[in-house]
């Protein structure tokens, strides 16, 4: 299977990790599928990435062989291991093979932008990525990581799995997200003291989720935030966390996020400080093995997307040479490279603060260069509003017109005049929304993220 592609499809637990390194034993490409992708998607990855075998679990067994040609191998025989738990550490010491240059991995984009892109890494550009984590998290063999995220993502598999594993620390895995199970992880309800969680990672949504159920059941801030003590680590990335859901988190538990900023691409970039200062709504400074710098302002002078140069950077994306050139600056191939992040950032007060992805958050509305991700930060300080997703509508008058897509806490009654009144009283006037639509519920994709161009193109197609 040398150099072959092997699709992975189990639960959240020791089976995906025992596949992973026979994949790799093999000489193969792992590629990770997630339980929760729809069959569709599951055979996109399948067929795009030209998978040999997929192995998986039973109750997996989905993607249908239409059109694809691969072997499926079932792995039921796992489940007799005789540790059979979702305590990953003890038998599965993690082999990190560093040794080569060979392909070890292909990992998909969240698709917040388009079709998921294939981003293809060799077994070095894993290494060079969990030891930088290791060095600025102080990850050691005595931590306990919580790990409830998605394997088939940078976050999940990377930063909370190969990470902890690769310095011999314990993961304890939940499969599937219950934010009273996470709770009860959090503040060591039912663990003894060798498996006590003192590390967790996740992205804003989950935050948010922890929040509301802490609120719902009347839970005891006193109470968690003693209980929460024992914990040394939290982080937040992915997407950009929103105020209220930091300064909340550290109200009810005491712990301050620690907000990191990376991509699929190049892995983890941007770090606020593990010992030092935390700047709110900041990502911090670049990971020891990165180098950042904000690039080709615009003519006013505004900062238009961030750099990066490491040597953890993927090698190309999957079978799509155009792509993987239009990424990297001036078509430059050299080892490392700078690699365009299509996202907006600024350097203030000694840190980096993203403003948004520039394809989407960047809104320019009659005249001005607004940051969606700023008015969203603004909109959630409203305690009826619990989402909110802010685009830019193309309009005649003002080019883009800003637009609030709000979801309100059920028992809210505010309507769009006082939400309106609301934001003029707080908020700079060009900022303020010309448009709400409440929602229910805005649709996220399994990382948490908004696909802001179909949102978009949702609305425009449901205007009269
Ligand atoms: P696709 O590339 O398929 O459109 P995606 O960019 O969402 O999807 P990922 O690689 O999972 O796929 O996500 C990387 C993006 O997530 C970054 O480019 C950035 O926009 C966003 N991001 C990550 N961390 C943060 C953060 N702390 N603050 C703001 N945005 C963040
Ligand atoms: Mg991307």
């Amino acid at each position: 299977l040398q150099g072959e592609r092997v699709c992975i499809l189990t639960p959240n637990d020791n089976r995906f990790i025992s596949c992973l390194h026979a994949a790799w034993l093999c000489g193969a490409i792992a590629v990770p599928l997630s339980p929760k992708h729809q069959s569709t998607e599951l055979e996109y990855v399948v067929k795009n990435s030209r998978a040999k075998v997929v192995i998986s679990t039973p109750e997996f067994f989905t993607v249908s062989k239409k059109n694809i040609d691969f072997d499926h191998v079932k792995v039921d025989d796992l489940n007799e291991n005789p540790m059979n738990s979702n305590d990953t550490s003890e038998t599965f010491p993690f082999l990190p093979i560093e040794h080569d240059n060979k392909p070890s991995l292909i990992l998909y984009t969240s698709g917040t932008t388009g079709s998921p892109k294939g981003v293809l890494f060799n077994h070095s550009n894993l290494k060079v990525q969990t030891q930088s984590l290791i060095k600025s998290w102080e990850i050691s063999p005595s931590d306990v990581l919580l790990h409830v995220l998605p394997l088939h993502h940078i976050h999940g598999l990377v930063n909370g799995l190969l990470t902890p594993l690769s310095i011999g620390a314990k993961v304890v895995m939940d499969p599937s997200f219950h934010a009273r199970k996470v709770w009860s992880h959090l503040l060591d309800e039912n663990s003894t003291s060798k498996s006590r969680v003192n590390v967790f990672m996740a992205v804003p949504t989950i935050y948010t989720k922890l929040i509301q159920y802490f609120d719902k059941h009347n839970m005891c801030p006193e109470d968690t935030r003693r209980k929460c003590k024992d914990i040394r680590l939290m982080v937040s990335g992915s997407a950009a966390l929103p105020l209220p859901v930091l300064e909340k988190w550290k109200e009810i538990t005491g712990h301050m996020l620690l907000e990191r900023y990376g991509m699929t691409e190049f892995g983890m970039g941007i770090t606020n400080s593990y010992r030092g200062i935390r700047v709110p709504g900041s990502v911090g400074l670049p990971f020891p093995h990165v180098q950042a710098k904000i690039a080709a302002s615009d003519e006013h002078g505004n900062p238009h997307y961030s750099r990066y140069y490491t040597y953890a950077m993927f090698q190309c994306y999957w079978d799509n040479v155009k792509a993987t050139e239009e990424t990297f600056v001036d078509g430059e191939f050299s080892d490392p490279r700078w690699f365009k992040t299509g996202d907006t950032g600024v350097f203030e007060n000694g840190a980096f603060r993203i403003v948004g992805r520039t394809s989407v958050d960047i809104i320019k509305s009659g005249g001005y260069k607004l940051s969606a991700l700023d008015i969203e930060r603004d909109l959630l300080e409203h305690s009826d509003i619990t989402e909110v997703s802010v685009i830019g509508v193309p309009d005649d008058v003002w080019g883009q017109k800003v637009t609030a897509i709000i979801a309100l806490k059920e028992t809210s009654r505010l309507n769009k005049t006082e939400l309106l009144e609301w934001c003029r009283s707080r908020m700079a006037s060009y900022k303020v929304p010309r448009e709400f639509m409440f929602v229910k519920k805005i649709p996220r994709n399994a990382m948490g993220k908004v696909n802001k161009k179909n949102l978009l193109k949702n609305l425009v197609s449901n205007e009269p």
